[in-house]
């Protein structure tokens, strides 16, 4: 894949907005997620992830295991409320979108069509772009964003709720500095809700995986109401008896050293 600038510059905007790397929800894959609560409660609409989210890297078939949520999902929200947006497919690295077409086939959605890599802002217009076309238009607050890596996919989710252009960008930045300083409550944002996948299928920038980790813990050492907020979702849209099921076969939890989702 070629040098992914945008998500090279994330840590550096980190550093003055850590949020921006923080989910709103773990899960090992989306099997434990519970997409019928998550329609009741507004969400509309997703972004997914492909590579090690929905297949393994460099694959454009749906990993066997995730079949049944993966249906339930589509039903959930409806086929084209389901947009795949990816850093391989789709994009300048996939010449005459041949394997874009493959994974829309595979996959039963479609696969947005980018030029500029995710997280950066043109990404995340892109994105928006496709939700507004709709006959029955999503806004970004509609969407659940699903991924497995915390620079890319959490940092797009929250860019989502960013405005288009960068003196926007610039006084919403502002407006959150003076609610901080003057002592109001941060607010989360209208952005979608962030989702991040922790199990791998195949093993791939392991390193990475648990700096990203490291960084995620660190900011909710430093921000317990993150944690909390955190707690609050997983509270309401995982469901438990499906984690239950995966730690008894040693799956991976957020907060454990990265292992295999166990599959293959
Ligand atoms: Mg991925």
């Amino acid at each position: 894949m070629p040098f992914n600038l945008p998500g090279t510059l994330v840590p550096l905007y980190a550093l003055f907005n850590p949020r921006l790397l923080h989910p709103h929800i773990t899960v090992a894959d989306i099997r434990q997620l519970d997409f019928a609560a998550l329609r009741r409660a507004g969400y509309r609409g997703a972004i997914f992830d492909k590579d090690n989210c929905l297949t393994a890297p460099h694959k454009d078939t749906l990993v066997p295991e995730l079949e049944d949520a993966w249906t339930d999902c589509l039903t959930t929200f409806g086929p084209s409320n389901v947009l795949i947006v990816s850093n391989s497919a789709g994009t300048t690295v996939d010449p005459g979108q041949f394997q874009a077409e493959s994974v829309s086939h595979h996959l039963r959605a479609r696969v947005l069509l980018h030029t500029a890599y995710k997280p950066a802002y043109a990404a995340a217009s892109a994105a928006r772009a496709y939700f507004a076309s709709l006959p029955s238009p999503l806004e970004p607050r509609e969407l659940v964003v699903v991924g497995d890596r915390v620079l890319t996919d959490i940092v797009l989710a929250r860019r989502l709720a960013q405005p288009d252009t960068f003196p926007a960008r610039i006084a919403v930045r502002f407006a959150s500095l003076r609610d901080l300083l003057s002592g109001r409550k941060q607010r989360s944002g209208d952005g979608p809700l962030a989702v991040l996948t922790t199990g791998v299928w195949t093993r791939e920038s392991m390193l990475f995986r648990r700096a990203e980790s490291a960084l995620v813990r660190a900011f909710e050492h430093f921000s317990p109401e993150a944690k909390a907020e955190r707690e609050g979702f997983e509270e309401r849209f995982v469901k438990r008896s499906v984690v239950e099921a995966q730690e008894e076969v040693r799956e991976y939890r957020f907060g454990r050293p990265w292992q295999w989702v166990g599959h293959r």
